[in-house]
């Protein structure tokens, strides 16, 4: 299928590889759908949550109006949040947009772009769809390694990314380690600090990065609703920056990126404690039930600060699409982690008690073939 349309650089991309949709395992294995596991996307094991199903039913009667284009609710619930003013906060159809949106607004083509080995597969996207230089530094024990990334930076950087916890690593720097980083990266680079599982975190790793961004005019933090909230089908992050570089972004989204049951929803979900109280709950019973499975089973992994775990399920390079294809035949559907560099591993997220069982159970036969 190649072509000489488009630049060389738009035809080198490599498209991202998704989690398999519970539909599409059911036809090729011949499975019912209903038996079928999913655990392969990070998603929220709850589902949506009832008070977004609520806030999306009152705003269907408008769907025959354009969303609002400046999610002036969503930016106000946001905004008081985060103690940041509205015009700080960028909404994106996801927060996937707000890192395409900030290589867009921020990156020419020929600069260049920093993140690390084994960091979100998004980075190398945008990075390759702006035709900018990619620098990967080293990943140090499976995270980002933030002395490499410094040392990294050149004249024509415009861009660091760094996930923090990072996917598909579920590796965590702590706040004094990003604070130290801040302060010495040069002005002409902006840090994309990238939260998408900041709220999984323990409270003695919690640090409120929005206050951050008071004080560094680069620094813009991105944040999702696709995680702890539930609402990954919808489509809605955003990002909190300086308005500045806020403006910036601004210009190059698309004006009506976040669609209004999304706005709905996100509002409705924000506001509900209870919701991410039971989800930060299953989330650290469902990681003690993964970690002791892997040490009875003699399996490295990574500790994770995420809603996932990346473990090591063999030693040769066939090992996780191996492991992989029979947990598929199980109806088991995880996240094969080859295209990062690491295929010896799998990464599976954490959902309900039985869905990790029943993972546990199909891991355990996998391992036995
Ligand atoms: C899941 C994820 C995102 C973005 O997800 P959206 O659904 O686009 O908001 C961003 N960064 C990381 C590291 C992620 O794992």
């Amino acid at each position: 299928m190649t072509n000489n349309y488009g630049p060389e650089y738009i035809r080198a991309i490599a498209p991202y590889q998704a989690g398999k949709p519970i539909a599409e395992v059911a036809r090729e294995f011949g499975l019912d759908e209903a038996s079928i596991i999913k655990l392969a996307s990070n998603e929220n094991p709850f589902g949506v949550p009832e008070s977004a199903r609520q806030a999306m039913a009152a705003a269907v009667a408008e769907l025959g109006r354009y969303p609002d284009a400046n999610g002036f609710d969503l930016k106000g619930a946001l905004s008081n949040r985060y103690d940041v003013p509205a015009d700080w906060i960028t909404l994106g159809n996801g927060s996937n947009d707000i890192l395409e949106i900030a290589a867009h607004a921020l990156v020419e083509r020929g600069q260049s772009i920093v993140y690390s080995q084994y960091s979100f597969a998004i980075y190398a996207l945008a990075a390759q769809g702006v035709g900018a230089q990619h620098i990967v530094t080293p990943a140090k024990a499976y995270g980002h390694d933030l002395s490499a990334m410094l040392a990294a930076i050149r004249d024509d950087t415009r861009l660091v990314f760094i996930a923090n916890p990072n996917n598909p690593t579920g590796t965590f720097i702590p706040a004094a380690e990003i604070e130290a980083f801040l302060a010495k990266v040069p002005s002409h680079v902006v840090v994309v600090l990238d939260e998408a599982y900041n709220e999984f975190l323990a409270q003695q790793d919690q640090f409120e990065s929005a206050e951050w961004v008071k004080k560094y005019p680069n620094l813009l933090v991105s944040r999702t609703f696709s995680k702890a909230y539930g609402l990954a089908g919808l489509r809605v992050g955003f990002a909190i920056a300086q308005p500045a570089l806020t403006d910036l972004l601004n210009r190059v989204r698309q004006p009506f990126n976040v669609n209004s049951l999304a706005q709905a929803a996100a509002i409705a979900a924000l506001n509900d404690m209870d919701f991410l109280q039971k989800g930060a709950e299953n989330n650290t019973a469902g990681y003690q039930q993964y970690v002791a499975a892997f040490d009875k089973l003699g399996l490295e992994y990574v500790p994770s600060y995420g809603n996932f775990v990346l473990v090591k399920v063999g030693d040769d390079a066939g090992a996780g699409a191996r492991v992989n294809l029979s947990l598929l035949k199980q109806g088991v559907i995880v996240r094969p982690v080859g295209g990062y560099g690491l295929p010896e591993w799998l990464r599976v997220s954490i959902g309900l008690p039985e869905e990790n069982e029943a993972f546990i159970e199909a891991l355990t036969v996998a391992l036995a073939e």
